[in-house]
């Protein structure tokens, strides 16, 4: 029971920065509005129930690794810097930020506690000690656009694997003059792409409220809202406004739709007056939320419920996003301790392992250890739900279960071996 019920879902998506001083690269839309597929996409992801994804209580815990790509002393930032930008983060996605009070009366019930929290990985993909911060040291900067022979060229220069690690990459500067840009979950989008560039970058001098920056530390929680998923608040443009709230625009309808992307915070703009159109949260026109983060303005201090709700459907609509937050993958990346059910103790190691993971249909499990009686093998779904239960085996061949989850849906499931000394799980992929 205890082992079902650790399966945590999280996730992942996009890019960019906000912009008193350099705007935020990334595109309003990945592809033009109007054009099928990335629009359709993101809808039927926000769509998708997530009321599972513990939006009040714990928050999902992505472990973090942080290149600071330098060149000699130039951008080499602190520890402390980094840690200091993380706080930033972490207390805007959780609603801790000490600028609370300054969000008007106005739109106080929309502000959300998103429940994300992004700490520094203990462990490598090795098992090694790590304090998840790297230093790569050259001279190249990034290019914001995908279209640009610079655009990864960074980020292939250090990364960590995606389905273990959020990646943030701090850099000296970034071509064109951006605070940072970010990319989209997935490749459906124009800044989308492969897993292995997932994630944001950010100037360092921008990361952060300490060393080296004089900024607010926000283009970092700006950048990381787009990797979820999120567009600009002020995506519809000039020429319509934004007429349906959950299909143009930022497509998020607690969010009024604006037009401009400028920095200033005149409490009195309006700039739409189809504020109302289609699902709106608003039963009037509205004034711009001017305090989000996912606009320009310079006094952002909140993300709406439903840009929580958008970021936690993209999380369930991603299997390798469920699995970063994980239990297992928190314990493999040194946030949580080994199970202590798991044997060592005994000099009983249960081990054994599912394949293939990721799979579709039949899966095959291979148990390894001696000394132990095996019990059953259980698996449940995301919700903590056993699905299957497969009784005791006598008869231990090569391959000693096998299962099919070719009717179940896609996403992650817990494998968990029970045996007459203790229980182990695992995590597999259900594509
Ligand atoms: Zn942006």
């Amino acid at each position: 029971m205890l082992y079902c019920s650790g399966l945590v879902l999280a996730l992942f998506f996009f890019s960019h920065s906000k912009a008193q001083v350099d705007p935020c690269a990334t595109t309003e839309k990945m592809v033009p509005i109007g054009t099928a597929g990335e629009e359709d996409m993101l809808r039927v992801y926000e769509n998708i129930d997530a009321t599972y994804m513990n939006k009040s209580g714990d928050a999902l815990i992505f472990p973090t690794v942080v290149h600071i790509i330098h060149y000699g002393t130039i951008g080499d930032i602190s520890d402390s810097q980094v840690v200091d930008g993380l706080r930033i983060v972490n207390e805007d996605f959780n609603r801790m930020n000490t600028d609370t009070s300054v969000t008007r009366e106005y739109f106080k019930p929309f502000a959300s506690a998103v429940g994300f929290k992004f700490v520094l990985a203990k462990l490598d993909s090795n098992g090694n000690p790590t304090s998840g911060i790297v230093r790569f040291d050259t001279s190249a900067t990034p290019h914001p656009e995908p279209t640009d022979s610079d655009f990864n060229n960074v980020k292939f220069m250090s990364h960590w694997p995606a389905h273990m690690y959020y990646n943030i990459w701090l850099v000296i500067s970034i071509q064109g003059g951006a605070s940072g840009y970010a990319q989209y979950p997935g490749t459906n989008f124009t800044y989308g792409g492969p897993w292995e560039t997932w994630g944001i970058v950010v100037k360092s001098n921008q990361w952060g409220t300490i060393g080296t920056s004089s900024a607010d530390g926000r283009t970092g929680t700006h950048e990381v809202g787009h990797t979820f998923g999120l567009y600009h608040t002020f995506l519809s443009g000039t020429a319509t406004c934004g007429s349906v709230c959950d299909t143009t625009g930022d497509e998020v309808c607690d969010t009024p739709p604006a037009r401009y992307d400028n920095s200033y915070c005149y409490v009195t703009d309006n700039t739409c007056d189809n504020d109302t159109s289609g699902a709106s949260s608003y039963l009037i026109d509205s004034i711009d939320q001017i305090e989000n983060y996912m606009s320009y303005n310079s006094c952002q201090n909140m993300f709406t419920e439903g840009q929580s709700t958008r970021m936690r459907g993209f999380i369930t609509s991603f299997p390798i996003l469920q699995g970063l937050s994980s239990d297992s993958n928190l314990i493999a990346t040194g946030l949580l301790p080994p199970l202590s059910v798991n044997e060592k103790a005994k000099g009983k190691k249960i081990r054994f392992s599912v394949y293939p993971n990721p799979g579709s249909g039949y899966f095959n499990v291979d148990i390894f250890g001696l000394g132990y009686e095996i019990l059953y093998l259980t698996v449940c779904n995301s919700l903590g739900q056993e699905i299957m239960r497969l009784n005791k085996i006598t008869n231990r061949s090569s391959s000693n279960y096998s299962f099919n989850l070719r009717s179940y849906p896609s996403g992650l499931y817990s494998v968990t071996l029970h045996t007459s000394t203790g229980v182990s799980s695992t995590t597999l992929i259900k594509e």
